[in-house]
């Protein structure tokens, strides 16, 4: 993993330390939007006729509008203070690559991001404010790498994934000495860093004497979910929680790894060029369809959160995108503020779980990350409004593919 990522971070990634103090110049960048807001959603409380607590955490009013800078900042920070000159990345939505190319100014680094093509296509000014923060954005599959020549060849009209993506990030970074590559979900050292928002939320609640009863996230690679979830299930987990709260992860019904997905070791990326990992997954080879979530089209999962799954610790659940737009429409009109379409995944499980509180008559605390805002998507919300959107469900025989070829391909699992 070396020749990929800055030693730092690969120490963050196996460390055993229960916390690592936030260096004071990512400190002083977090300031510009930290800490974020905690907000009551007393409006949307009334419109559900709900006895519930609705609490949201908003990500929304960093630079880029989502959580992704709070990992991408402390990622940029490691590698500047190794001496790294570029990093290479893969985007969906455009979050995570607008993310990085803003850290990337912070700390005078060259950012390189490949975007999964249906995105580059969809989201256009992603596109612009990635340039805008200096960095070079190339549609993936893309003619720069071998990786994905081979799958332009195959499959030239392919939509793209972040699979792909990734593998042509990783292949890129290995040409260059001074090069090293950055993920922005997934693995251990981002979900830790993103724990920044869950900190921050035990003490805001603190101040109002709250505990969640319900921990809310929606989950593409798992980190905003694991920001605002773990200090909650640390404290669960040693037995010093008040409260038997209950953790629900949301996914699409799209690209649902946790709910139909299985337990097994596959590759983080298409192109097979990650080591082997133990995760909830469809399978490498799987391409999902066009939803608008970008975010969200991951074939695996965090190896952390699919563990947690697997242990029961986490509840997966899965929405489609009608069901979870619809559920956006809803907050904005209540709280004024557009969810972004991944952000509404979590927003859909809110509400239910609101609305399950009114024919309880139970008054719980539901915490929720609003991962970010969702002013880059209006064509989503214009699809939406006009009746255009598909509520895809993944079909099982399409999963069955993936997984049997995966299987096949490591039949010791
Ligand atoms: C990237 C993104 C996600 C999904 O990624 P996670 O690593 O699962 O958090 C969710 N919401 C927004 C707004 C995003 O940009």
């Amino acid at each position: 993993m070396l020749p990929i990522f800055a030693k730092e971070l690969l120490r963050q990634e196996v460390t055993e330390k229960r916390s690592i103090d936030i260096p004071e110049e990512v400190r002083e960048a977090y300031r510009l939007w930290r800490p974020t807001p905690l907000i009551r959603a007393t409006r949307l409380e009334r419109l559900l006729k709900t006895p519930a607590r609705i609490y949201y955490k908003y990500e929304g009013v960093s630079p880029t509008g989502s959580h992704k800078p709070n990992t991408a900042v402390p990622q940029a920070y490691y590698n500047m203070k190794e001496g790294v000159e570029k990093l290479t990345t893969e985007t969906g939505a455009g979050q995570w690559g607008s993310s990085l190319a803003y850290a990337g100014t912070l700390f005078d680094l060259e950012i390189e991001v490949y975007m999964v093509r249906i995105s580059y296509e969809q989201k256009p000014y992603r596109k612009v404010m990635m340039r805008m923060y200096g960095a070079e954005v190339i549609p993936s599959p893309s003619t720069r790498t071998e990786v994905g020549r081979r799958i332009l060849e195959e499959f030239p009209d392919t939509p793209g994934s972040l699979g792909i993506a990734i593998s042509e990030a990783v292949e890129q970074c290995l040409k260059d000495e001074n090069t090293k590559y950055s993920l922005g979900s997934v693995l251990n050292h981002v979900l830790m860093h993103q724990t920044v928002t869950g900190q921050e939320a035990q003490a805001q609640l603190g101040t109002v004497d709250e505990y969640p009863d319900k921990v809310i996230g929606c989950v593409g690679g798992g980190s905003n979910f694991a920001g605002v979830a773990y200090p909650y299930i640390g404290e669960k987990l040693r037995g010093k929680a008040p409260k038997d709260t209950e953790f629900i992860a949301v996914e699409s019904t799209a690209c649902p790894s946790l709910s139909k997905g299985e337990y097994l070791y596959d590759h983080g990326d298409t192109g097979r060029m990650t080591p082997l990992m133990r995760m909830f997954t469809l399978g490498h080879e799987f391409i999902p369809d066009p939803i608008h979530a970008g975010g969200l089209r991951y074939h695996g999962m965090a190896p952390q959160i699919s563990s947690l799954a697997n242990h029961g610790i986490i509840k997966p659940r899965a929405y489609n995108q009608i069901e979870a737009l619809e559920a956006a429409a809803t907050f904005t009109k209540a709280e004024g503020l557009i969810p972004a379409p991944e952000t509404a995944h979590a927003v859909k499980a809110t509400i239910d779980e609101a609305l399950q509180c009114k024919e309880t008559g139970e008054a719980k605390t539901i915490l929720t990350l609003m991962s970010g805002h969702g002013y880059f998507d209006m064509s989503a919300y214009e699809d939406y409004l006009d009746g255009k959107l598909q509520p895809y469900e993944l079909p099982q025989p399409r999963i069955d593919e993936t997984l049997s070829r995966l299987k096949r391909m490591y039949p010791f699992q």
